[in-house]
């Protein structure tokens, strides 16, 4: 059945060239004892290894049943020894951390046989080697010709046509050696076993043919068999192991030095801990941006004004200077200031007003127009009536009432009309947002209210422009202001036509404050801001709504001042020449225009705000670049550096916890390094019985997935309990709470990483453990 012709083997290290098997012809029988003898080097095991294929030959043949081993691939060669070959060695080469009944059972595992059969033949093989009382113990628990009579059973459990013994008893005492002579010699009845041994006396009593061996070359057989018979083709069949398997082998393994294991996780679990614990951070500081920014999003409104800056990407590109600065010509060149082109000029008419007063409430409820049209206003004051203003603007510093002017329009903080409601027309906005402190909310456009900001203070030229004489710090009682009645004029009472054709204030007060057609302004009462409303637009001083700003457009775009001002061209009240835009102002300011120069929209939250601006965005569309409207989203803007701000902070700090998952990753290469070497033995008895390359690969790949998956699952604990004690310390330090809050997406992420890179780090020392040479690893004692 097997057959060995002209079999050559030589071993070259540097420049020595061992010739360790040396042309050997010999033929077996299906049943025989067979004893090698030959001193040491003279290449017994080198033999032994040959017919087991644990070895490769270098030329000649080896013929099992009628069947050239010639073109065996490694997988043939895995075949052969999972199915036909059981090895024992020397010095057992159990593997320690499987109990006995495992390591039986690791060839049958192997060859995929069913998990009850393989506890039976198992059982059966332990049993027939005389260990039934010791199924449940670990290697070291047993004597040496225990664990030899083990690693007997382990060779017989797939029932092998061959038994290959390399020295058996060479470790044991004599009676022990005895015993074991008696099971192997009882085991040849019913198969061929070869087996090497120095102790020729063994030889004699036991073995039916002896066979020696002397550098490399047979010298002896005392029992030759050359009548080869043609036996059944040899059907192998094909060994592979699970993944199951090669997890459950390294799980094992991993338990018996669990301290070990734990430490390695840990410390590979740091970079872990330091990028769950940057996200959980950034994760919190964003929400905690975003939420600060929803309470501010109220100030800052979507505003469309009729003088717009066009910062769309084109216009940007334009900004960029040119390709050579700091030239070394002796000229100057004239040039426009790139930003003047980014001014726009948005067409504001009707038809936007529409649209935009079709915005779906649920979108945004208060939509607010900042008007310049001059409301014509008067006061009785000790009985004289005086011009008053609405505004909060200084009268006798003009440019610091400008720039506050220009403040408040970008902003949008400081207005002094207050939206209505899309709704239901209705003055909701005040009954949300505002307290009465005195008096009432308006009950309709002819009644106007006083705010006051929360330390009950309005602004000093507010007070002064209504009339009141004060100081900064006066106070003045709630009852001498609600109640407060002010005429508004209407432009055909105020404006009186000389006879030159100008139009100037009729200087009558008297008459005019009497005039029929005013009409009279209650303020109504005094509101202060409510604690916890968000929308605090309004600036402190006098507030009134829309309404009444249309109302006066409305009547006063027939006055007579607006009709002359309208065919004329030059300014009806100084004789100035004006033209363009300039008369556009002026019209404005008399009240003919009833477009508002500024559109305010105050988006009812943040994700309303997206579609809101989407809303707008659809305007444009299909629009020729000048009748486009432009509007500002302030909020958006700060949105964007505060939200890049928290981004580059967080890549910074992740690319530093990168780098420390880097260091992990190649500490687990290392550690799966040294398990190799540690594990060089047990790599071996798994190829002699019968383990693929791919088999070892997948014994170590499993062991670094537990070890990643378990270091994934230690970081993120790690870091899920370091987030209590850093919201601590924020809070004490900023009074911010829960700042740091760990996804689950990013935790469960985390895992998978740690997974991946750990089972790559690990991945290369498998790879060469897969590769180690099976009889050199097994030579290793
Ligand atoms: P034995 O088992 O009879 O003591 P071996 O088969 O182990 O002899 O060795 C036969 C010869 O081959 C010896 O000279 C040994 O040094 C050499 N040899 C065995 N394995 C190797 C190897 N992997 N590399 C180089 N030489 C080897
Ligand atoms: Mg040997």
């Amino acid at each position: 059945m097997l057959e060995l012709q002209n079999l050559k083997k030589v071993y070259k290290v540097g420049n020595t060239v061992t010739k360790a098997l040396d042309d050997v012809s010999v033929a077996f029988r299906q049943k025989e004892f067979v004893a090698i003898l030959g001193p040491s080097g003279s290449g017994k095991t080198t033999f032994l290894n040959v017919v087991g294929g644990l070895d490769r030959y270098d030329s000649g043949d080896m013929i099992i049943n009628g069947q050239s081993t010639k073109s065996f691939k490694d997988t043939d060669w895995d075949a052969y020894r999972n199915n036909s070959i059981g090895f024992v060695f020397q010095s057992y080469n159990l593997i320690s951390h499987l109990g006995i009944t495992d390591n039986v059972e690791l060839g049958m595992t192997l060859s995929g046989v069913s998990k009850e059969e393989k506890r039976q033949k198992a059982e059966d093989a332990l049993r027939r080697v005389g260990l039934g009382d010791h199924l449940n113990k670990k290697p070291n628990q047993l004597s040496g010709g225990q664990m030899q009579r083990v690693a007997i059973a382990r060779a017989l459990a797939n029932d092998p046509d061959i038994l290959l013994c390399d020295e058996p008893t060479g470790a044991l005492d004599s009676d022990t050696g005895i015993q074991i002579m008696e099971l192997i010699q009882e085991l040849s009845l019913e198969k061929l076993v070869i087996m090497v041994t120095h102790n020729p006396e063994l030889a004699e009593n036991y073995a039916n043919r002896i066979i020696e061996f002397s550098d490399g070359q047979m010298v002896g057989d005392s029992n030759p068999y050359d009548n080869t018979v043609e036996a059944d083709k040899l059907n192998l069949k094909r060994t592979k192991m699970s993944y199951f398997t090669a997890l459950s082998l390294s799980f094992k393994n991993i338990w018996t030095k669990k301290g070990r294991t734990f430490l390695t996780a840990f410390a590979s679990s740091i970079g872990i801990i330091g990028i769950a614990v940057v996200l959980s951070l950034s994760n919190g500081f964003q929400k905690q941006i975003d939420q600060t920014q929803a309470e501010t999003l109220a100030q800052f409104p979507i505003t469309i004004s009729q003088i717009a800056q066009d910062t769309s990407a084109e216009n940007l590109t334009n900004i960029e200077d040119s390709d050579e600065p700091f030239p070394k010509t002796s000229e100057v060149v004239a040039n426009v200031d790139p930003r003047e082109n980014f001014q726009h000029i948005n067409p504001i008419d009707e038809e936007f007003i529409d649209y935009v007063e079709n915005i779906d409430p649920a979108l945004s409820q208060h939509i607010n127009y900042a008007r310049s049209t001059q409301l014509n206003l008067m006061r009785e004051i000790d009985g004289e009536p005086q011009m008053v203003q609405f505004s909060n603007v200084d009268s006798e510093n003009q440019t610091t009432g400008d720039m506050m002017n220009m403040v408040s329009s970008m902003t949008g903080v400081g207005v002094s009309t207050f939206p209505h409601n899309l709704d239901s027309g209705n003055n909701t906005f005040l009954q949300d947002n505002y307290d009465v402190l005195s008096g009432n909310y308006p009950a309709n456009e002819n009644e106007v209210v006083l705010i006051v900001d929360e330390n009950n203070e309005a602004n000093l030229h507010g007070l002064n422009n209504l009339g009141f004489e004060v100081e900064e710090g006066d106070a003045i009682p709630f009852e001498d202001i609600v109640g407060t009645k002010i005429a508004l004029v209407y432009n055909n009472a105020y404006y009186e036509e000389l006879l030159t054709g100008n139009y100037v204030p009729n200087q009558d007060l008297e008459e005019v404050y009497n005039n029929d057609s005013n009409e009279i302004i209650t303020v109504s009462g005094v509101l202060r801001i409510k604690e916890d409303s968000p929308m605090d637009l309004l600036a402190p001083g006098i507030a009134y709504s829309d309404l009444l700003a249309q109302k006066v457009v409305n009547e006063n775009q027939k006055s007579d001042v607006v009709q002359a001002q309208e065919d004329s061209d030059v300014n009806v009240m100084t004789n100035e020449p004006i033209e363009g835009e300039s008369k556009d102002q002026v019209m404005t300011f008399l009240g003919a225009n009833e477009i508002p120069n500024t559109i305010m929209i105050y988006p009812n939250n943040f994700e309303a705000k997206d579609e809101v601006l989407a809303y707008l965005d659809e305007f444009n569309e299909g629009k020729a670049n000048e009748d486009k409207i432009i509007y500002s989203d302030l909020a958006g803007t700060m949105t964007e550096l505060t939200g890049g701000l928290m981004d580059a902070i967080t890549y910074v700090l992740i690319a530093f916890a990168a780098i420390s998952l880097i260091t992990s990753m190649i500490m687990i290469s290392i550690i799966t390094y040294t398990s190799v070497l540690e594990r060089t033995k047990e790599i071996g008895v798994l190829k002699a019985l019968g383990a693929r390359k791919k088999d070892i690969t997948r014994v170590f790949d499993a062991e670094t997935l537990i070890l990643g998956v378990f270091s994934g699952v230690i970081g993120i604990v790690v870091a899920y309990l370091l987030t209590s004690p850093i919201n601590s310390m924020i809070e004490s330090l900023t009074e911010l709470s829960n700042v740091a809050q760990l996804d689950p997406v990013h935790a469960i992420v985390l895992v998978i990483i740690s997974t991946i890179l750990t089972v790559l780090g690990g991945h290369i020392p498998a790879k060469m453990a897969a590769n180690k040479d099976a009889a050199i690893a097994l030579r290793a004692d």
